[in-house]
């Protein structure tokens, strides 16, 4: 048997929270585990308005090391734009892509924001209801490059990309498993879902020469979907018992490096907070902020608002999310529930495509600031910090604003705390959960990660020979965790043999 495989190149997500870059190679696959966004990196170069530039392609993703260096996985166009600038010290063009398979566990962008770099020939695995969102996050999101996930307009080697309706458009291949076929690529890999805090979260298992290789994503068990994580478990430990061999598992542990962990909150104790909120705040309008797309902590927030006696006020992006994610999974609700309306914003330019389909298809559920205005004690709107200007136009003397989203964890975060802050007073608003009140103790937020506990559970009953710890800033703290594994740490862009 051959000892170099199979084998792991780690990127992002080593050392680091977010932005998964795992290259798996085998006698016979090439497997990438994720393409993300590696925040940790990406925040040493760029800021808001330092952006890479389009018009550069690979180029400054790659001189700062948000992408990897690899041959064989990136789009053609943005190779030649690379080469142009590069000469002779770069990349070279393929045939056929070097991995033909990407499994992608979530639409969350530290996972999958690379892929619209990514060579169309790559087939992106992943669950209906994560291609649904990154389609939604490509037709609502800023044209550009970093919205090309769906399909994309080749571009010269100067960057510039035709705007010509009938240039044609890239569509890059995709594999939608189902719980009823979860085995793809022969049998090869098998998906299964797991809880997370955005719907459609892939966990898989990848028969490789020497076993099997698991990797879980981003997951955790405390979520309305804790049984999908626990039944994830249960597959392995069948697969176990029916003869084959865990040989590594990559997990995440992102709550590992968290300090107060003692209160170990659910997403119900979270709608409770709401509710209670909801009740104690009778007059005047009531804004929710909490993360894009975690649509679990929406129907929670429609649900705390409906025993309430509130209705909830939805913005045009997130009434377009609930309609297209209400079709793959008709358990969401769609913007047609009769506890959710949606609120018509000034508009600087026309509306979008599928700004008018929202209009049209939902005319009688449009609210705007004017109406909002006469009956704020009647409403609940989900507002993000980016969206809070918009409360200008309410021209309200007075509200509660409830922060229901994770801490701020960089300097920038903390600065638009600050900002919010500015903003709330500027408008006599409460501010309810402010995350530097530390006397406030009712749970408003819970982690889309799983618990200390819950990882230790896992561990235990999947028994792999190797572990990997990945997405976690305290990749050691394994080691007293998995006592029977070997446990290896990985190192950005190092190989590890299984
Ligand atoms: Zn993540
Ligand atoms: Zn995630």
């Amino acid at each position: 048997m051959n000892n170099q495989y199979p084998n792991i190149t780690c990127f992002g997500g080593t050392g680091m929270i977010g932005g998964n870059q795992f290259f798996l190679q085998d006698e016979d696959a090439r497997i990438m585990l994720d393409f993300g966004i590696p925040f940790k990196i990406r925040e040493n170069y760029f800021e808001e308005f330092l952006k890479p530039r389009t018009a550069a392609g690979l180029e400054d993703y790659l001189k700062t090391g948000i992408i990897p260096p690899i041959e064989g996985i990136y789009r053609h166009d943005l190779l030649r734009i690379h080469q142009m600038i590069r000469g002779d010290n770069s990349l070279s063009l393929h045939q056929e892509p070097d991995y033909d398979l990407l499994l992608l566990s979530h639409a969350h962008v530290d996972h999958s924001g690379h892929i619209p770099l990514l060579d169309p020939g790559i087939t992106v695995a992943c669950s209906e209801m994560t291609r649904t969102i990154l389609k939604v996050m490509s037709t609502v999101g800023q044209s550009g490059l970093e919205s090309d996930y769906i399909e994309f307009r080749v571009r010269s080697e100067e960057g510039k990309m035709s705007k010509k309706e009938s240039e044609p458009r890239i569509p890059r291949s995709f594999h939608l498993y189902n719980k009823e076929n979860p085995f793809f690529q022969n049998e090869r890999v098998l998906a299964h879902p797991v809880d997370h805090s955005i719907p459609g979260a892939t966990a898989y298992i990848i028969r490789t020469s020497k076993g099997l290789v698991v990797y879980t994503g981003d997951f955790r068990a405390h979520g309305i979907r804790k049984e999908d994580t626990f039944n994830f478990v249960s597959l392995v430990e069948k697969l176990k018992l029916s003869g084959e061999k865990v040989l590594a598992l990559l997990i995440e542990g992102t709550t590992l490096q968290r300090e107060d962990i003692s209160k170990q909150y659910s997403e119900e104790d979270v709608r409770t907070s709401l509710y209670t909120l909801m009740k104690s705040h009778p007059l005047g309008l009531i804004l929710v902020d909490f993360g894009p797309r975690n649509v679990e902590r929406l129907v929670l927030t429609v649900e705390a608002a409906q025993s309430a006696g509130r209705k909830v006020l939805l913005r045009l992006p997130d009434a377009y999310l609930l309609r297209e994610i209400h079709k793959v999974n008709p358990a969401f609700p769609d913007p047609s529930h009769p506890e959710v309306e949606i609120l018509m914003e000034r508009r600087s330019s026309d509306p979008r495509k599928w700004e008018k389909e929202i209009i049209i298809e939902y005319k009688n559920k449009l609210v705007t600031p004017f109406e909002l205005r006469k009956n704020p004690d009647k409403y609940v709107v989900l507002f993000s910090f980016f969206d809070i200007n918009e409360v200008v136009d309410f021209n309200l003397s007075h509200g509660t604003f409830i922060y229901s989203s994770s801490e701020a964890y960089t300097e920038e975060q903390k600065f638009d705390l600050k900002r919010l802050r500015n903003w709330l007073k500027l408008f006599n608003f409460e501010f309810v959960g402010d995350p530097d009140n530390k006397d406030f103790n009712l749970p408003l937020h819970v982690t889309g990660h799983a618990y200390p506990d819950t990882i230790k559970e896992v561990i235990q009953r999947i028994e792999p020979q190797i572990l990997i710890p990945i997405h976690t800033e305290k990749p050691e703290k394994f080691i007293d965790i998995a006592p029977l594994s070997r446990v290896l740490i990985p190192v950005y862009g190092e190989t590890l043999y299984l």
